[in-house]
């Protein structure tokens, strides 16, 4: 593709420049005067210039979205294709000179923002990455981004796995197939310290597993040796298998999907899970409600309550009844690890939440420690909205 051909000029409103200059990587719809160019197409290279003439940077144009530019370069000097695949190959660079991943061959490579490459998650299973795409500017130059993650890697499989919802939203039909290579036919094997997984790319949750629970689950096998453990919303069992492998007294795990809860239970096999194990295929607000169990470590990650600012106040009231419930079914001296996924409920609401649910259930309660993504989830220090995941470790008395 000749990049120079669909470039375009986007001119800001008179004052509308001072997030571009804080290097905030969105432009919305409403800071834009003008759009200048022959053809207004999805993806183009867009240099924004502010109302005075001064270019501040260079980022792809989504029309069909609220954030109609995302920047990937601040400052005067033009870029290309090129510079697209030179970030993916430093991201992945990054990632094999990390002091902080550990052991383990499922690592997030690309995270969007967080490695100058909005629009782009990579996740490597093992051989296979899974490339998920949720901007117009990262659709049409998915070949680009292909060709410099095969390099990179030598993975012997890419396999595009775009979020629907982004691409409505971006005005692209979603894709899930091979970018290059075999995809695998089974769900794929990774190795995370001792622990073993099978993540099922096509029909599992986000691009198959939890990634950004690894610094979790070593927190967890460190805490739930001769305890009983309740996983509630276990997904596929990431937290029960490490609490499995610590040789936890017990381990129960509540989840709504079959589905997920079958891979759990294969998991925990293939892990040698010698504790008793329990599987509740059950609504989680429900199950805290009628359960009469008591549990030393207690582990409540739901899925997102809030994706906008609007859903916030029943977000937080669903995390209140959580937190409560789990809380009350914490032993003397138990633990309770609680987490929000959601941007929207940053970590000093989620703390006020978890006040509030100590204080009702009237058990004294303290933070042992506070959680967010590991650091192949890096969050760009200019976009605060990258940072999604929060957590607390409590103890109560
Ligand atoms: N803890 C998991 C990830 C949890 S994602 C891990 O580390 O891998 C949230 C999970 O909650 C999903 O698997 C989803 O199917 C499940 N879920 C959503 N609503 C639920 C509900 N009301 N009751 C029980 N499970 C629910």
């Amino acid at each position: 593709m000749d990049d120079r051909c669909c470039m375009l000029d986007v001119v800001l409103n008179p004052g509308r420049d001072k997030s571009l200059r804080r290097r905030h990587p969105w432009v919305l719809s409403g800071a834009i005067r003008e759009v200048r160019g022959a053809e207004q197409a999805a993806g183009a290279w867009a240099r924004v210039i502010s109302a005075e003439g001064e270019t501040l940077g260079w980022g792809h144009f989504s029309p069909a979205s609220g954030i109609r530019v995302r920047i990937l370069s601040f400052g005067k000097d033009e870029v290309g294709d090129d510079f697209v695949g030179e970030r993916v190959v430093q991201a992945v660079a990054r990632r094999a000179a990390s002091p902080m991943l550990g052991e383990t061959d499922a690592v997030r490579l690309v995270n969007a923002e967080g490695d100058g490459l909005p629009g782009l998650v990579v996740d490597r299973y093992a051989d296979v990455l899974v490339v998920s795409i949720s901007s117009a500017g990262m659709e049409l130059r998915r070949e680009v981004v292909a060709r410099a993650l095969r390099e990179a890697t030598g993975a012997s499989c890419g396999f595009e796995r775009s979020d629907p919802r982004s691409a409505r939203r971006e005005g692209f039909g979603a894709r899930q197939g091979a970018l290059w290579g075999e995809p695998p036919s089974a769900p794929v094997a990774i190795r995370e310290r001792a622990r073993h997984f099978r993540v099922d790319l096509v029909n599992g949750q986000k691009t198959g597993f939890y990634l950004d629970q690894r610094d979790a689950r070593d927190l967890v096998a460190r805490i739930a040796t001769g305890r009983r453990v309740l996983d509630v919303f276990s997904y596929t069992g990431g937290f029960a298998v490490s609490a499995a492998r610590a040789q936890a007294a017990s381990v129960t795990l509540v989840e709504s999907s079959a589905a997920a809860l079958e891979l759990a239970r294969a998991h925990l096999v293939l892990n040698d899970a010698s504790c008793e194990t329990r599987f509740e295929q059950a609504d989680a607000f429900r199950f805290l409600r009628v359960d009469a169990g008591e549990y030393d470590l207690i582990i409540l990650d739901p899925p997102p309550f809030a994706r906008h600012r609007s859903a916030v106040s029943r977000a937080t009231r669903a995390y209140k009844d959580l937190l409560l419930h789990g809380i009350r079914r914490a032993a003397p001296g138990g633990y309770v690890l609680a987490f929000a996924c959601s941007h929207h409920v940053g970590p000093e609401l989620f703390r006020k939440v978890a006040f509030g649910a100590a204080l009702d259930a009237g058990r004294p309660t303290r933070v042992l420690c506070r959680l967010s993504a590991p650091a192949d989830h890096p969050v760009s220090i200019d976009h605060p909205e990258g940072e999604y995941l929060t957590g607390l470790l409590l103890q109560i008395e």
